[in-house]
């Protein structure tokens, strides 16, 4: 299967295939500049276990946020989430990310 741009010059996704929860801050700039829903956002509480942001019940408990994988199989390679991440916590490459 080729890729390619839209007057056809070759086009090589480079695809999200994982964030490090120790480097990332949770800032959520590449959540805000992805189209796909790739990532969510969550919580990490004082157990080291990610939890749900929409739960008001836990936001005492949690730690830090950090951005994590939500659907990694609609991302489209754009690159844009690594472009403004600020702490260089994302791993891009051509491969697909193996199933979860
Ligand atoms: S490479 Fe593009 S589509 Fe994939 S997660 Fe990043 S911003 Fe979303
Ligand atoms: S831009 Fe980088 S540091 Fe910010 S939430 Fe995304 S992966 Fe984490």
């Amino acid at each position: 299967m080729s890729n390619a741009t839209r007057d056809g010059r070759v086009w090589e996704p480079d695809f999200l295939l994982g964030i490090d929860p120790k480097k990332c801050i949770g800032c959520g700039r590449c959540f805000k500049v992805c189209g796909r829903d790739v990532m969510t956002l969550k919580g990490i509480n004082e157990d080291g276990e990610l939890v749900a942001l929409d739960q008001e019940d836990e936001d005492d408990e949690i730690e830090k946020k950090v951005m994590v994988m939500n659907d990694e199989g609609a991302c489209i390679g754009c690159g844009a989430c690594a472009r403004v991440c600020p702490t260089n916590c994302q791993t891009h490459g051509a491969l697909k990310a193996e199933a979860a």
